[in-house]
């Protein structure tokens, strides 16, 4: 894994979420796991060899931040939003989780195949969380202070870490660094409001869920690309366009490839970004038309 200071490891290489830990003075805290099972259970055991693992963050419910936690057997606790719990695996219009985990194997873990669970065997032990966070929280381990903050925006239950020590954060799917904004189960508003806040926390270095490690700036980079989608199809739905024809005409497929052993999706992530913004524009609305 990537070293980012004596206590700091991230992996931004691999398909899924940038997963990373924190090693303390009296064990470590990882955040978010591989959706790789060898990538997975490599972690865990890189993450055990600096001592007990304390606690699992996971900072939302899509499936590339939580299906490795089946490999992460010996944790003590794991801790999420309430909403990434209540949506933990759960099947969407756009994605059934399960079978999204499953279709990357061939081509990105063909060795992670005898470690893939089949459907049973994954449900009998998903390894949930068992601190269910409703907002902000603060975790003390040894020497190191991790502030979670609630973040809504890119999911209901995101969650950004904070760790002071070390001047770090790991904001999640808050930040797509270079690479496509996924918009499925976002809510635009609140996504502003959460980039607002996390610009006020004073820290030099920020693990994107996806894309290199970064630093502030790129929180507005990432606003300003969620202003421009919201403005595109803001400005079609002020003309009368239907959603078909959102779909049929716009995005921003030129601007960025999707996450490492996601390119294929292109098109998919394009158009159920614009059905997500399409809706939330529309039902916005006609509630006021009410
Ligand atoms: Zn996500």
């Amino acid at each position: 894994m990537e070293k980012l200071s004596e206590n700091v490891f991230v992996e931004t290489r691999i398909r899924g979420c940038n997963p990373g830990f924190v090693v303390t003075s009296e064990g470590v805290v990882v955040i978010d796991t591989p959706q790789l099972p060898t990538k997975a259970l490599a972690m865990y055991e890189e993450a055990r060899a600096y001592g007990p693992i304390r606690y699992l963050i996971n900072t939302e419910h899509h499936v590339d931040h939580i299906f490795g936690n089946y490999y992460f057997d010996e944790v003590e606790h794991i801790v999420s939003h309430r909403a990434t719990f209540d949506n933990f695996m759960t099947v969407y219009p756009q994605i059934n989780p399960y079978e999204y985990a499953k279709e990357a194997i061939p081509t990105d873990d063909p060795e992670g195949a005898a470690l893939f669970p089949d459907e049973k065997t994954y449900f009998s032990k998903p390894n949930k969380p068992d601190i269910i966070l409703d907002g902000d929280s603060e975790l003390k381990v040894g020497d190191h202070t991790f502030q979670i903050l609630w973040t809504p925006g890119h999911t209901p239950g995101q969650l950004a870490v904070v760790v002071p020590e070390e001047r770090i954060m790991f904001v999640g799917d808050t930040v797509f660094n270079g690479c496509q904004t996924w918009l499925y189960t976002s809510d635009l508003n609140a996504w502003f409001d959460s980039i607002d806040r996390l610009l006020e926390v004073d820290v030099d270095v920020i693990v994107p869920g996806h894309g290199p490690v970064c630093t502030k700036q790129e929180l507005y980079v990432q606003r300003a690309f969620l202003l421009e989608w919201i403005t595109q199809i803001a400005v079609a739905v002020g003309k009368g366009w239907t959603k078909e024809e959102c779909l049929e005409n716009l995005g921003f497929a030129n601007r960025f490839p999707v996450d490492i052993g996601q390119e294929y999706m292109l098109d998919d992530v394009t158009k159920n970004n614009i059905a997500s913004l399409y809706d939330q524009l529309t039902v916005k609305m006609s509630v006021e038309n009410k």
